[in-house]
C-alpha cells in the first residue's frame, strides 16, 4: 500500500477462473474505488511471474489438472510465498484455498505440495462431490455476516493447529470433514470453498480484506443495494434446496 493506492494482484486467470472469479477481482477493485482508492490491477498469467509488491492477491477455483499445473508453478516462482512473507493479503477459493495449504490430491491421484502459506491438508473425499448452496456463520472475530456461496468440490480438507476455521457451515458441506467448518484463515491468509462468485455474494468480505491492506479498522459506507438483493435471493435458495 502506498499513499492512496491499492495494488490488486489476480493469480492465474488463464489457469484458476472456472468460477466467475473474476467477479472477485470486480468486487474488491469496485469497492476500493468507491473508498477513493487508486486500484491498480495486476492480472497475473501462469507463464509470468507473480508480483511481491501487491497488497491483495486473490487466487480462484479451478478443474483439477490446472490446478496441478498451478501449484507446480507457483511452487517454482515463490512470488506469492514472498508477498506473504512481506504482509500481503491473500484470498483463496477452492482449488486456490487447496495450494495454498501443506498439500492435495492431483488429478493423477498424487500427493501433490502446496505453498504451505495455510496450514490446512486436502485429500480426495471418497463419498459425493460437494455441490450447492451453502449458508454459514463466519468466525465471530471476523465481524462479517451470514456467509453465502455455492461449493463445487471433491476435496476435503483438515485444518490444522494454526489455521482457524473461516465459518461454520448451517447448510452445505464447507471444508467436507462433517465438523462443520468452512474454509481456513490466519493473520493474513484466507482461503474458503466458496464460489459465487463468493465477494459479489459477501462483499464485506471484500471490504475485510482492503481494510487489512489499509490497516484500517472502518471504511466508509457504500450503496450495498444490488449485493443486498443478491443476498437475500441465494439466501432463499440455500434454504429450499433439496438436502
Ligand atoms: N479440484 C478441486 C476439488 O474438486 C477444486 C475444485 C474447485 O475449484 N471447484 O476439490
Amino acid at each position: 500500500m502506498s499513499d492512496n493506492s491499492l495494488r490488486l494482484v489476480w493469480v492465474y486467470p488463464d489457469l484458476l477462473s472456472t468460477y466467475g472469479d473474476q467477479g472477485n477481482a470486480l468486487v474488491v477493485e469496485r469497492r476500493a474505488q468507491q473508498r477513493r482508492l487508486q486500484v491498480e490491477r495486476y492480472d497475473v498469467r501462469s507463464d509470468q511471474a507473480v508480483p511481491t509488491s501487491g497488497d491483495i492477491y486473490l487466487i480462484g477455483g479451478g478443474e483439477d489438472r490446472p490446478q496441478r499445473l498451478a501449484a507446480e508453478r507457483l511452487r517454482r516462482d515463490g512470488g506469492l510465498q514472498r508477498a506473504v512473507a512481506n504482509g500481503a493479503i491473500v484470498f483463496s477459493v477452492c482449488a486456490g484455498y487447496q495450494i495454498l495449504g501443506h498439500e492435495f490430491v492431483n488429478d493423477l491421484g498424487e500427493r501433490e505440495p502446496g505453498l504451505g502459506l495455510l496450514d490446512v491438508v486436502s485429500t480426495r473425499g471418497e463419498g459425493e462431490r460437494c455441490v450447492g448452496d451453502v449458508l454459514g456463520d463466519i468466525d465471530p472475530s471476523l465481524g462479517l455476516p451470514e456467509l453465502t456461496g455455492f461449493e463445487n468440490h471433491q476435496g476435503i480438507t483438515q485444518l490444522g493447529p494454526t489455521a482457524r476455521a473461516f465459518a461454520r457451515t448451517r447448510i452445505g458441506k464447507g471444508n467436507g470433514t462433517g465438523d462443520g467448518t468452512e474454509g481456513a484463515f490466519n493473520d493474513t491468509v484466507f482461503g474458503t470453498y466458496m464460489h459465487g462468485p463468493v465477494l459479489a455474494r459477501n462483499p464485506q468480505i471484500a471490504d475485510l480484506l482492503i481494510k487489512l491492506a489499509l490497516d484500517v479498522n472502518a471504511l466508509p459506507p457504500v450503496n450495498d443495494h444490488w449485493y443486498e438483493e443478491l443476498r437475500g435471493e441465494r439466501i432463499a435458495a440455500a434454504t429450499t434446496q433439496p438436502a
